[in-house]
């Protein structure tokens, strides 16, 4: 998790807290904790022993009608949220992230998972912009949308989580969050360390549930100016289809990808195994940028399909508490159910399985690293989100064959060439429909660079300045000037 974004040393690695000290399980609304208004809780398991970790209690529609309320008053004109300088606001974020290093172990021993790194706060508030004539002066001025409604998935809760709520606390707006039902942990500690930090109350709210109940509450709100959203497209397509019917909010989707990787008989092929495979892998392949396919020449696909095979087989597998490990379990059981029904349909279409395609005989939800050659565009396991850690590696003759099968997808998130040759590298980019391009490298994410999907992998932008605009409204104001020479 080294690299902090900003040019500075990476942090060592914390020790992992081995027994989690649970503090938060409420609702947080305008820096208090709140239990449930229907009086329900749900449970949070640890997927690598499958045990109980707490209880949490659940909000529902009417808790999100209190969050927003909360969150609605935070950002009426003359409130000190409102009332705050740029560089104020910026203050607190930074406070907040010396909070979130603080206790890095506690977060990152709950989440399993990476450490986030704060985007940069570069909102700007007028600009003057080139008037019609001499007799008028316009500019422009940058504010806050109002209240931003988030809803977010399980498999990054803490890198998502900021994602969402640092772009929008630098614009001055509010935030109503839900946090996936499988990882509420992290965003509640993340809640008290906001209240720390000296952020006004209501200024970000956070709402643990579900998605039918308070993630569609979130979606339907008229109260919620926007919503930014992280997970499938199937319920993508569910919150376009909530805000459009209710008050036309904002909506900004990152959704789900089958992103391919096209390995070319001139690359470091050593390079493309081992970055095609960390792309494979990575947070056991439960990463929407997952590099599923991988397009390799047929000059080199013999000897690409041994080294990957030889690779995933070094894969420590264990407890993600261990940091020797580097392969952890799936997330729950449907996932997991999900996965091996989706290795076993790639067996049955006549896939060679390489390696790997079965659970560990363990406690928890562990697969192993899997490879599949020649795998044929028609499979499911080349057309599905596996969303699990399963490499498809497909031969190619041709560049313009490459670029077509890589692009004869519904999803556009994210992918990869593999090359020495610089035009190539540039053309193969330029062709590729995705909202990222990695060349000779995967996963290469800049807090400072945009994220996003073409086509069904969503809409909008996260990150850098493009999410700076997804969180602002711009104005224009022209004044008629009565004394113009
Ligand atoms: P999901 O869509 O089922 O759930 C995501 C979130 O939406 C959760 O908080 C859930 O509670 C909520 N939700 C579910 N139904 C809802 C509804 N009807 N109304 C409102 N909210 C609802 O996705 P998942 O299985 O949890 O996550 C995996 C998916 O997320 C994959 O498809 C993956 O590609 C995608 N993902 C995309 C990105 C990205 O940046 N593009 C990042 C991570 C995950």
């Amino acid at each position: 998790t080294g690299a902090n974004g900003d040019g500075s040393p990476p942090m060592p690695f914390p020790q992992p807290v081995k027994v989690q000290e649970i503090r938060h399980t409420k609702i947080f609304i305008n820096n208090e904790w709140h239990t449930s208004l229907k009086g329900k809780t749900f449970q949070t398991f640890n997927p690598a022993t499958g045990v109980q970790i707490c209880e949490v209690e659940e909000a529902d529609k009417a808790d999100v009608d209190k969050a927003v309320k909360a969150a609605r008053a935070a950002c009426q004109r003359g409130s000190p949220w409102r009332r705050m300088d740029v560089s104020s606001r910026g203050r607190l974020l930074h406070k907040l992230a010396d909070l979130m290093e603080r206790d890095r172990a506690l977060l990152a021993s709950t989440t399993s998972s990476l450490l986030v790194n704060l985007t940069s706060v570069t909102s700007s508030c007028c600009c003057v912009v080139a008037s019609p004539d001499d007799t008028f002066m316009c500019f422009t001025r940058h504010e806050p949308v109002g209240v931003c409604g988030a809803i977010i998935p399980w498999n990054f809760p803490l890198l998502m989580f900021m994602w969402k709520v640092a772009p929008a606390l630098c614009c001055g707006n509010t935030v109503v969050i839900k946090p996936a039902e499988q990882t509420p942990l992290t965003a509640l500690h993340v809640g008290s360390l906001i209240k720390e930090a000296g952020f006004p109350p209501g200024v970000v709210n956070i709402v643990p549930g579900f998605g039918p109940t308070a993630g569609a509450a979130i979606a339907s709100h008229m109260g919620i100016d926007k919503v930014a959203f992280t997970g499938s497209t199937k319920v993508g397509q569910l919150i376009k289809e909530a805000a459009a019917k209710s008050n036309l909010k904002r909506v900004t989707l990152e959704l789900g990808g089958k992103n391919p990787c096209i390995v070319f008989a001139d690359s470091d092929l050593q390079l493309a195994v081992e970055e095609t495979q960390k792309g494979a892998f990575f947070n056991q392949g439960q990463c929407c940028t997952a590099a599923s396919r991988v397009f390799v020449e047929e000059q080199v696909y013999e000897e690409f399909v041994r080294h990957s095979v030889e690779s995933a087989k070094t894969i420590v597998i264990g407890d993600p508490l261990d940091p020797r490990t580097s392969h952890g379990p799936q997330i729950d059981q449907k996932q997991f159910d999900k996965i091996l029904e989706l290795i076993d349909s790639g067996k049955k279409e006549g896939a060679k399985l390489e390696c790997g395609g079965v659970a560990m005989e363990d406690t928890g939800l562990y697969i192993q690293p899997t490879v599949f050659s020649h795998v044929k565009d028609h499979m499911r396991i080349a057309k599905e989100e596996i969303f699990g850690p399963v490499q498809c590696i497909f031969r190619f003759k041709s560049q313009q064959e490459a670029i077509e099968r890589a692009n004869s997808t519904e999803y556009g998130l994210a992918s990869a060439v593999f090359t020495r040759n610089l035009d190539r590298a540039l053309s193969v980019s330029a062709a590729l429909e995705t909202g990222t391009v990695w060349v000779n490298c995967y996963n290469a994410l800049h807090a400072q660079a945009p994220f996003g999907g073409y086509k069904m992998s969503g809409n909008g932008r996260e990150l850098g300045e493009y999410a700076l605009a997804e969180y602002s409204e711009v104005k224009a104001v022209t004044i008629k000037l009565t004394e113009a020479l």
